[in-house]
């Protein structure tokens, strides 16, 4: 098999991101676009932690 991959990995594959108008963090695979709150922009906290 060519290919390598676990399937119990779907936690790596999520991360977290930070509104960066009110804070509010969330889990997701993919950048989530406008916060639902305060319709801030999101930032990708994985970034700078690793
Ligand atoms: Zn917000």
């Amino acid at each position: 098999m060519p290919h390598h991959q676990d399937i119990a990995d779907d936690a790596e594959t999520k991360s977290n991101y930070e509104c960066l108008g009110c804070g509010t963090i969330v889990e997701a695979e993919s950048h989530p676009g406008g916060c639902p709150d305060c319709d801030g922009e999101f930032q990708n906290r994985a970034m700078s932690l690793e």
